[in-house]
């Protein structure tokens, strides 16, 4: 007790001796004090590591994205406020007026509407081009294309990019190649191995995997390119919270096992739903009937916990499909410990066409289903039941 004497509003904090705790701690301290200005220049120019102010770096932030970047196979990495986060952060923080960027056309879609509107409201012209054929996207390279922005395997059709071919034009052109590594995570493809220059993720997804939390990350191969990601991402607040930091680590921790749970338990789901009456066709990158069967078997080496499917008939059918499985979450993730359905045509590609939808094979009895870690058998009595219920109707 300070006996009456007020104690200062900023007391020098405990430390608990020669212990140390076994959990990273949460630290939501926006500002960090230094010893002296001499110390302030040294971290600012690098020669010792510390933390100044939340919006430029925090450790919860730094230890997260540290620990992405083992498994990404690279030295460095920022953590970033959500996925698009991670997107805007390379498109606008590499690009200036008159460059060009080019892109899958099958990218997530905020990623496909920040190239059709926001990049050339800025002047940056965009383009899209087929990811299963290099060809088609050596045919819309052009001399100012500085970005080419890919995804290995795109959703929800799941069809796999032809990465090698990506890569090999990317180097000879001299642009830097950009993979959205979301859906395949670190564990199904490692871009950097590949020829990436630069990897990103939503981490809200699989790496934190309990959909708790909004948070993205992303690396470049060159630490100039780095840099200005950095100060782009600094510059215009992309900061990711500390306790969504601290939350997504302790997921990770788990992410490994969560990941060979599910993609073994989607290869059986995938088979089980291709032999079910009323189930048209079945998605899985590396079933003999994909259409990239022997790219995704030579890419994919972890595997994939993603299948799509289509069923007969049209909305009733999906409406009673997704009432019969009462077991399954119907909502527009991936990446979760609980198995979640999604139904493209009236959630993530509900903007388009249905010329457009069905040009991509999306009709009205296509779903998308991220497998989650339940009893592999239960998970696949619950789908059986919906696509009885769906194909009563
Ligand atoms: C979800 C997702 C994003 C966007 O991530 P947020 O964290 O929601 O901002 C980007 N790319 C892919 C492939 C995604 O699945």
């Amino acid at each position: 007790m300070s006996g009456g004497k007020p104690t200062l509003a900023r007391p020098v904090p405990l430390i608990a001796g020669v212990s140390r705790p076994v959990v990273t701690p949460l630290q939501p301290s926006v500002v960090y004090a230094a010893d002296s200005p001499d110390m302030l220049d040294a971290q600012y120019e690098g020669r010792v590591e510390g933390f100044t102010y939340a919006r430029e770096g925090h450790p919860n932030a730094a230890q997260l994205a540290q620990r992405i970047a083992a498994l990404e196979g690279c030295a460095h990495g920022l953590t970033l406020g959500s996925g698009m986060a991670a997107v805007t952060s390379v498109l606008l923080g590499l690009c200036r007026a008159g460059d060009h960027v080019l892109g899958s056309d099958q990218l997530y879609g905020r990623s496909l509407r920040m190239m059709s509107d926001d990049l050339p409201r800025l002047g940056i012209a965009t383009s899209l081009a087929d990811p299963t054929e290099a060809a088609s996207f050596r045919a819309a390279l052009r001399p100012e294309t500085r970005v080419i922005l890919v995804e290995a395997v795109s959703n929800p059709t799941l069809r796999v990019a032809d990465m090698a071919g990506i890569a090999a034009l990317a180097r000879e052109a001299g642009v830097l190649l950009a993979v959205d590594n979301t859906f395949t995570t670190p564990r199904g493809y490692r871009p950097f191995d590949h020829g990436a220059d630069v990897v990103l993720h939503s981490v809200t997804k699989l790496l934190a995997g309990h959909s708790d939390v909004t948070l993205g990350w992303v690396a470049a191969r060159d630490p100039a390119v780095q840099k200005r990601i950095y100060d782009f991402a600094v510059t215009t607040g992309l900061t990711p919270s500390p306790y969504d930091c601290w939350l997504a680590e302790r997921g990770l921790l788990t992410f490994d096992l969560r990941f060979v749970r599910a993609q073994a338990t989607a290869a059986a789901l995938a088979d089980a739903l291709a032999g079910m009456a009323g189930v048209r066709k079945v998605l899985y990158p590396t079933r003999a009937d994909h259409p990239e069967a022997a790219r995704a078997k030579g890419m994919l080496t972890g595997g994939c916990n993603m299948v799509s499917f289509e069923i007969a008939g049209g909305r009733a059918q999906a409406n009673a499909l997704v009432q019969a499985a009462q077991g399954l979450a119907f909502a527009p993730t991936l990446g979760d410990v609980g198995t979640t359905l999604s139904h493209p045509a009236t959630s993530s590609h509900r903007g388009l066409t249905a010329e457009g939808r069905a040009a991509l094979g999306i009709t009205e009895g296509f779903f998308r289903v991220s497998v989650g870690l339940e009893d592999p058998q239960a998970l696949i009595a619950e789908f059986a039941r919906g696509v009885a219920a769906a194909q009563a109707v």
